[in-house]
C-alpha cells in the first residue's frame, strides 16, 4: 500500500509514552506489546501498523526502511550515527541524562581512565570534546557493576531518578547529554510517502504541545 506507515516501537517505557501521541493522531493498537508476543501490531487504522523491535534497533529498521517512522532515544540515536535518517520532532518523553558516573568514595584517580559503557560512541566523543585519553571497555548492561569489581573506574549511563547509581554506592560525576525520545522519518519514505508522513508528524507535533 503506498501510503500504508510502518512506525517502529520498542516496548516498556518508550511505548508507553508513545501511546497517548498516537491515541491524539487517531491511532490505536489492536494489542499489547507486553502480553501478545505479535511483533506486528495492527491498529484501529488500516493505513498504519507497528512493528516492536529493541530499542537500539529502532535507528536500523528506519534507516533501511523496515519501517517509515520509529520512536527512538536520544542516547540510542546518538550511538547509531544518524545515517539515512531525519529526526523532525523531539516527543519530549523518556527523559533522562546521559552522564559520567563513579564511585561515592573513589580514589584519587591518575593515569588512563577506563571507562565501562554500552554507549561507547557517545563516550568516545565526549572525552574526546574534553581532551582527555581514556580506555573504554564495551559492555551490554549492568554497567554499575564494573567500578565494584575493579573493572572500570567510572561508568557512562543514563540516569534517570538516580537510584540504580545510589543503590550501587555510584554518585553522578559529569553531565554528558539530557536525553529525550526523539521522532525518526526514513529518508525515502518522507519523499515517497510525502503525504502521509508529514500530516502523521503533524498530528504527533501537536500531540506532543498539548502533553507539555
Ligand atoms: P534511575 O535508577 O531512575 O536513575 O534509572 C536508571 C536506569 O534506568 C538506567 O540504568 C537505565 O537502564 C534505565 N533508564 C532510565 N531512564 C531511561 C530512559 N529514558 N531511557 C532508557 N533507559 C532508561
Amino acid at each position: 500500500m503506498q501510503n500504508r506507515l510502518t512506525i517502529a516501537l520498542s516496548k516498556g517505557r518508550i511505548f508507553k509514552e508513545t501511546l497517548p501521541l498516537l491515541a491524539h493522531a487517531g491511532i490505536e493498537p489492536a494489542e499489547d506489546p507486553e502480553t501478545s508476543r505479535k511483533l506486528i501490531l495492527s491498529t484501529n487504522r488500516e493505513d498504519v501498523r507497528l512493528i516492536i523491535v529493541r530499542a537500539s534497533d529502532v535507528p536500523t529498521y528506519v534507516q533501511y526502511g523496515g519501517a517509515d517512522l520509529g520512536v527512538a532515544g536520544k542516547d540510542v540515536l546518538m550511538e547509531h550515527g544518524g545515517d539515512g535518517l531525519y529526526e523532525p520532532l523531539d516527543l519530549r518523553i523518556a527523559r533522562c541524562r546521559l552522564m559520567v558516573a563513579g564511585p561515592v568514595d573513589e580514589p584519587h584517580l591518575s593515569g588512563r581512565l577506563r571507562i565501562a559503557t554500552k554507549f561507547v560512541r557517545s563516550t568516545r566523543q565526549y572525552y574526546a570534546r574534553q581532551g582527555q585519553q581514556v580506555e573504554i571497555i564495551k559492555l551490554y548492561g549492568s554497567m554499575e557493576l564494573a567500578p565494584l569489581v575493579g573493572l572500570a573506574d567510572r561508568i557512562v549511563d543514563v540516569v534517570d531518578t538516580g537510584n540504580t547509581l545510589r543503590a550501587n554506592g555510584l554518585q553522578p560525576r559529569e553531565h554528558i547529554a539530557d536525553i529525550s525520545s526523539q521522532l525518526i522519518v526514513n529518508r525515502a519514505s518522507m519523499k515517497m510517502k510525502h503525504q502521509a508522513v508529514t500530516e502523521f508528524i503533524h498530528c504527533i507535533e501537536e500531540a506532543v504541545e498539548r502533553h507539555a
